[in-house]
């Protein structure tokens, strides 16, 4: 069992997004970063975990949606950023996929999409949070980092998607591949993210199968709670 893992953002910062630290001696791992206006509470996180940014070892990036890396402005410069190796051309935009202005103004009628929009746009959700640091890792090994992750393809959401996964520590950090709430949907516990935000739909149904594979007790989403590791997928 790491010093530290614990999944964050549920009710803190924006309230839009979710992020995992890990802290392993003096290390600290930071699976995804939030919306842009989620930085300040993202520190507050590994201050809350008992390190400072100036401990971060690394981040490790599920995919490259501005919900997922609006923090890593914030963090220094020359700390890796690791992803998949199709995720990394994605976070430097090389090209972009990303649920449509028109999908979502078609939507503007649900009150739940209305108020879901308002919020993104005030956490930065329109800021450029292109990044060249990222570098795309070998997925299905073990990466000698805090916890000792794996980068697992859980392609769908986007095609460079992946959930880390921490096998010591049965903690499967499953981005938007695998949620358990979303303040566009009326269910709670885990679930997929509606149709229009997945590039892939039916490669997103696939990847459960992904899930299902895993052994694991603890699921970390990257939005709503943390939850025991769903009996049925
Ligand atoms: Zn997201």
């Amino acid at each position: 069992m790491r010093d530290v893992l614990r999944h964050h953002g549920s009710r803190r910062g924006t309230g839009y997004a979710a992020w995992t630290v890990v802290v392993e001696g003096t290390d600290v791992l930071l699976v995804d970063t939030g919306f842009p206006d989620d930085a300040e509470a993202l520190v507050a996180s590994v201050a809350a975990a008992g390190r400072s940014v100036a401990d971060v070892v690394a981040v490790l990036v599920t995919h490259a949606h501005v919900d997922h890396v609006g923090g890593l402005a914030a963090l220094p410069t020359h700390l890796p950023v690791l992803c998949s190796q199709g995720e990394a051309a994605h976070l430097r935009r090389e090209f972009l996929e990303q649920v449509s202005p028109a999908a979502i103004a078609a939507r503007l009628w649900r009150p739940r999409v209305a108020r879901w929009a308002v919020g993104v746009l005030r956490a930065g959700g329109l800021r450029d949070v292109r990044d060249t640091r990222a570098v795309g890792v070998d997925t299905g090994e073990r990466l000698d980092l805090p916890g000792r992750p794996v980068a697992v393809p859980t392609p769908g959401h986007t095609s460079g998607h992946v959930a880390w996964h921490f096998p010591d520590d049965g903690v499967v950090a499953s981005g938007d591949a695998l949620v358990t709430a979303h303040p566009t949907s009326r269910l709670t516990g885990p679930q997929l993210l509606e149709e229009m935000f997945h590039h892939d739909p039916e490669a997103a149904e696939a990847s459960l199968a992904v899930f299902r594979s895993l052994d694991a007790d603890r699921l970390f989403p990257g939005h709503g709670p943390p939850v025991r590791w769903p009996s049925a997928l």
